[in-house]
């Protein structure tokens, strides 16, 4: 029998309410009806399994009945944040980045950056890791915000213990990753990439450059790389 749907819903009591897009989902994509097991998910790290307990057009009304850990969050706390992309690029790197096991995400526009992000297209990359927070059956949904502003973009990642400025023109990182890190902030630029500037202000904000190498990789591959070794260097792929 295939795993139970999953859903995320605001707060877990004995009986709980399904509505809005979850409601759609689950009566109009799954098909769910009466008698059917569900998973509940309220963003705590926990889950619990529910029963379809009666179906009405505008609400599912939900028994639940076990709570169980759920152990596939991530123990390190890694944020990325990355310049707004063309097209449904974006949308890709949410994607890949809640997959991966990011906390947070932050999207920015920076000087050479050729996409802008208006609040459908924020709503949207949320939907998006809210999705894919489903599909690869974490227990919470990581966050996406968007900053019109670099300088505050890069603020924002002020109390991470590891600050990295994915710098496509150095010849090389100025420190290594270090293995077993908990807290990490990584910033990947847009398909424009970055001006010295921009690396100036990030440098004198605690981030450190880090070199993906002698090619220049699309910014949608960088992000993808950087957050792999990050995840992997701090216990996660293992
Ligand atoms: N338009 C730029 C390339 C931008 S690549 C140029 O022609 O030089 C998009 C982003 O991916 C960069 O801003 C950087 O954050 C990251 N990136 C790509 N290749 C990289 C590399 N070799 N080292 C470090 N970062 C890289």
């Amino acid at each position: 029998m295939a795993a139970p749907k999953r859903f995320f819903v605001e707060q877990i009591g004995e009986e709980v309410a399904l509505t809005g897009d979850e409601l759609r989902h689950a009566k109009n994509v799954l098909r769910l009806s009466e008698g059917d097991e569900v998973t509940l998910l309220d963003g705590s790290g926990n889950e619990y399994a529910a029963v379809i307990a009666s179906c009405a057009r505008d609400r599912y009304l939900l028994h639940v009945l076990a709570k169980r850990e759920n152990d596939r969050e991530p123990k390190a706390d890694v944020y990325l944040l990355f310049g707004a992309l063309k097209g449904d690029k974006s949308e890709l790197v949410v994607q890949k980045a809640v997959e991966l096991g990011v906390r947070r995400i932050g999207v920015f526009s920076s000087r050479y950056c050729a996409a802008y992000i208006n609040e459908n297209k924020l709503a949207r990359l949320n939907r998006v890791a809210h999705e894919a927070a489903k599909q690869c059956l974490r227990a919470s949904v990581p966050e996406v915000v968007y900053f019109n502003d670099f300088a505050a973009a890069l603020a924002s990642a002020q109390a991470y213990e590891h600050k990295l400025f994915a710098c496509e023109f150095l010849q090389k990182s100025e420190r290594g990753i270090p293995a077993g890190l908990s807290s990490a902030a990584l910033v990947v630029g847009s398909e424009g990439g970055f001006t010295q500037e921009e690396f100036d202000l990030a440098r004198g904000l605690g981030f450190c450059g880090v070199s993906l190498g002698k090619r220049i990789l699309r910014a949608e591959t960088a992000s993808v790389a950087l957050l792999s070794v990050v995840m992997y260097l701090a216990g996660e792929l293992q």
